[in-house]
């Protein structure tokens, strides 16, 4: 099978859009990708048709939605192959999900003079929670390095994990470089030493198929808004062996089974997490885009997006005085570059004048950009719906900023 760029372009109503007058070319899909209109249309449907709040009511609509959503929890639990649905905690995001993970699996096994273990090319949304927890439990934060190319030295995670160490917190997909990481290695090596291991899967599950069963991941965390679906909304899944002994994070609404005021008893999962009216139509959201997205198929978006790759990469390294920072042997689709001379905001700004959006800045990321000595990036990244014609126009763009700089291009 392979991808009907036309009739794909037609779901997402905002690729047609005019920016300055010109056409819309958007390769900012790492920091949050558009929405078809089917999911679009069942979000508006149920705010139209059957919206009420969920898991509390006897009527009609009040049952409707908590069925969409609890759907929804099932679509998610088919689509990372999680063994149970109740293991899959709805979230605001991936940031929400770690902060969760380090508070509440922090309070239950972490103690002072025990380690946590991150890498240097985390977003920070997966090392700031840890640093947080450290410090409130005196453990120490250790950090596993990248080389030049931004590929991880695995070869140092047997020194890097001790006895004390309580979990390796990794990504699946780097946002910054575009390294795509060999998480089953890590797990597995984590594993041999009897340590859990988190993948922030923030970057990876609208490129790669996900089966947490087979990688074995005790917990994986992702966002809506960057799998084609609604924001404010994400996932935690864990083991239900952690999320049972672990302790709820927040308290209200349905995390309850009995309030008295000299005791509360706490729901069963997955609802112990799940505190205050929960955000049940972008749920609902998220289900429809992980029906559009397996419509699709996800090996046949990966191959096509690593067609862009390539084609972008080579016409990337045909440009006098452009650095691509990630040059892994693995990568996903994202260009993180630099063109000597030429600011990072400057390039994205004129570019922006064009009609193309691209991210700049560390991209939520510093210690890759201190790794490299910069202050950040320009970075282009690929979705299913983008074309090579786009590339020729960002490629055509870049260009033409250089020439404005007096960069020698051509
Ligand atoms: N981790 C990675 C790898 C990311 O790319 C992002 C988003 N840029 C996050 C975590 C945070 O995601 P969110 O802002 O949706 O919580």
């Amino acid at each position: 099978m392979t991808i009907d760029i036309n009739k794909i372009r037609h779901d997402f109503l905002i690729l047609s859009e005019k920016i300055y007058g010109k056409s819309l070319v958007y390769f900012d899909n790492a920091a949050t990708s558009q929405t078809p209109t089917q999911v679009t249309d069942v979000m508006l449907e149920y705010y139209n048709k059957y919206n009420s709040n969920i898991h509390r009511g006897v009527h009609y609509l009040s049952n409707k939605s908590t069925e969409g959503a609890e759907n929804a929890r099932i679509k998610v639990q088919k689509f990372i192959n999680a063994e149970h649905s109740h293991e899959v905690i709805f979230t605001r995001g991936t940031t929400e999900s770690v902060n969760l993970v380090a508070n509440s699996f922090g309070e239950c096994y972490i103690s002072e003079g025990d380690e946590v273990l991150v890498s240097e090319m985390e977003h920070h949304s997966n090392i700031v929670p840890w640093q947080m927890l450290c410090q409130r439990k005196k453990a120490i934060l250790k950090v596993l390095p990248f080389n030049d190319n931004g590929e991880l030295m695995l070869e140092k995670l047997p020194e890097l994990i001790t006895d004390r160490t309580k979990i390796l917190a990794v990504n699946h997909i780097s946002n910054a470089l575009g390294t795509t990481n060999p998480i089953k290695e890590i797990i597995d090596f984590a594993h041999s030493k009897n340590v859990p291991v988190l993948i922030d899967a923030a970057q990876s599950v609208q490129h790669k198929k996900i089966d947490v069963q087979a990688l074995d991941a005790d917990f994986l965390v992702f966002s809506g808004h960057k799998l084609y679906g609604p924001t404010g909304i994400g996932v935690l899944y864990g083991k239900e062996k952690y999320l049972n002994e672990m302790p709820p994070w927040q308290g209200g609404g349905e995390m309850i089974q009995e309030v008295t005021f000299e005791k509360t008893t706490y729901n069963e999962l997955p609802f112990k997490f799940e505190a205050g009216t929960p955000n049940y139509i972008a749920e609902i959201g998220l289900g429809a885009a992980i029906d559009y997205v397996e419509a699709i198929g996800l090996d046949v978006i990966d191959a096509y997006e690593q067609e862009l790759l390539d084609y972008a990469t080579e016409k990337f390294q045909a440009i006098p005085n452009m650095k691509i920072y990630g040059t892994a042997k693995h990568k996903s689709s994202l260009i993180s570059f630099l063109v000597e001379g030429i600011h990072f905001y400057d390039m994205g700004m004129l570019l922006d004048q064009m009609g193309i959006a691209v991210r700049t800045g560390t991209h939520c990321a510093e210690p890759v950009m201190t790794h490299f000595g910069i202050e950040g990036t320009v970075r282009a990244s690929f979705a299913f719906y983008n074309t090579k014609e786009e590339i020729d126009v960002l490629i055509a763009g870049i260009e033409k900023v250089c020439k404005m700089f007096g960069a020698k291009t051509v």
